[in-house]
């Protein structure tokens, strides 16, 4: 029997990213004829003294002037105007923008996938701010100026938590009494999970492979890093948690740490703000180097010239990294590949080296001269390796301009929320 006549939605031509942070708005927008990147762009220091605009043009063309904004409104509405400005704009007129994809960090239990943004929806994003008090707020607001900027236009938030809801349970469950999980929703969710999606169906393309095929290990290495275990296109395991602050040794975070020194802190008298502070804003690299920088090229260039701590700082990184490789290749019973990305796993040739010469166990040997490459995508493993590495450029804005075209095209609607907190998803 024939079923009825469903007419899909005409994909969005132009899609514009935006990403609202508390005090800056990054955007993005798309011809999605080609994934083409027409401009790009952000306001930064809304709200405070100096604030400015950068906006840069896929010709290259860019500028910098102060922005008299006080808030995502202003910012966004400074935004629209370079983008239809006869001068340095790249469409006619606003009504080319037929879409927005919205990067928000916390999607807690509720929302599994992308999803268009109603009232509900903004109702649970404005519930989750109590796991992501930093980010769900100005992420929400940056959703509402697109509503009142853009009146009728589809706005569809895409969340850093969603690709990471295939875990099992026995990755995403803390070992503390289960009504706590029930009540609170304390549990991992993960982050990044739009650039590990985005990187493991890129390298699954790279090896002209389906993802179906792939068990991966995404390694996403920037100022905030995480790791993935990917398992035929659904996670397996993740190292950040129910806040990004777990896993890796990050550039301010502290990454793992026995929970009991949090305890062994409140006792000497401090509080929860200064212990917030101290782990995710004074630890990682800038804590254990000591040079007062976070920014693994300093780390590197101060290791080089012999600083002591500066060098113990990467060894932490590159060990903690290894240590996670090798516990995701086991639990993923084998990978075909470790997968480089972020600015520091797509530029730095001296991490991945030192990563990639611990992983010989493990059947992955580096090719010297494959890995002296930045920024572009490739294999730097030698011929004989079982497990390979590659260098993965991530996309996260391309990748939410995707989600919010598949989203609007899809007829039916499976990205309605789910499952409510506590409820036992798999
Ligand atoms: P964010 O998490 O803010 O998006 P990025 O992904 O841009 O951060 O990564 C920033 C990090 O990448 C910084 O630590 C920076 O030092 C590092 N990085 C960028 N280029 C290089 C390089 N050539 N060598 C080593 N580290 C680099």
């Amino acid at each position: 029997m024939k079923t009825e006549n469903k007419t899909t939605p005409a994909a969005p031509r132009k899609v514009l990213v935006v990403n609202a942070g508390s005090s800056s708005l990054k955007f993005m927008l798309f011809s999605m004829e080609g994934e083409i990147m027409l401009a790009r762009g952000i306001v930064e220091r809304i709200g405070l003294e100096g604030t400015r605009l950068k906006y840069f043009r896929h010709d290259e063309r860019q500028l910098v002037e102060e922005a008299p904004v006080s808030d995502h409104d202003g910012a966004l509405r400074l935004i629209c105007g370079k983008l239809v400005d006869p001068d340095c704009g790249v469409i006619e007129s606003l009504a080319a923008v037929e879409a927005i994809g919205h990067r928000v960090v916390h999607g807690g239990e509720k929302f599994h996938d992308s999803i268009t943004v109603d009232d509900e929806v903004k109702r649970i994003i404005r519930e989750y701010a109590i796991l992501a008090p930093l980010h769900n707020p100005p992420n929400l607001s940056g959703i509402e100026a697109c509503e009142r900027v853009f009146p009728g236009v589809p706005n569809v938030a895409v969340f850093d938590t969603a690709f990471h809801h295939s875990m099992p349970p026995a990755s995403y469950l803390y070992a503390i009494p289960y009504n706590y999980y029930e009540r609170y929703g304390i549990r991992k969710y993960g982050f990044h999970g739009t650039s590990h999606k985005y990187v493991a169906y890129a390298t699954a393309r790279f090896l002209g492979k389906d993802i179906s095929e792939l068990r991966l290990i995404t390694c996403h290495l920037g100022n905030g890093s995480s790791i993935t275990a990917v398992d035929r296109g659904k996670v397996a395991d993740t190292s950040m948690g129910m806040t990004p602050l777990p896993g890796l040794v990050m550039g301010t975070r502290c990454g793992d740490i026995d929970p009991a020194v949090v305890l062994y802190l409140v006792r000497q008298g401090m509080s929860a703000d200064e212990i917030d502070h101290l782990l995710n804003k004074k630890s990682g690299l800038l804590g254990v180097a000591g040079i007062g920088s976070s920014d693994m090229r300093d780390i590197i260039a101060a290791a080089e010239k012999g600083n002591q701590q500066a060098s113990r700082a990467l060894w932490m990184f590159v060990h903690r990294l290894v240590s996670y490789i090798g516990s995701y290749y086991t639990i993923l019973h084998g990978a075909h590949a470790v997968v480089f990305t972020g600015g520091i796993g797509e530029n730095s040739a001296y991490i991945r080296a030192r990563v990639v010469s611990q992983l010989g166990v493990l059947g992955c040997h580096l090719d010297e001269g494959k890995n002296n490459v930045s920024g572009q995508p490739a294999v730097i493993s030698d011929e004989r390796s079982t497990l390979k590495a590659i260098v993965m450029p991530t996309n996260e804005e391309l990748m939410i301009a995707r989600e919010t075209a598949r989203i609007l095209t899809s007829s039916a609607d499976p990205s309605r929320p789910q499952a409510s907190p506590g409820g036992n998803n798999s």
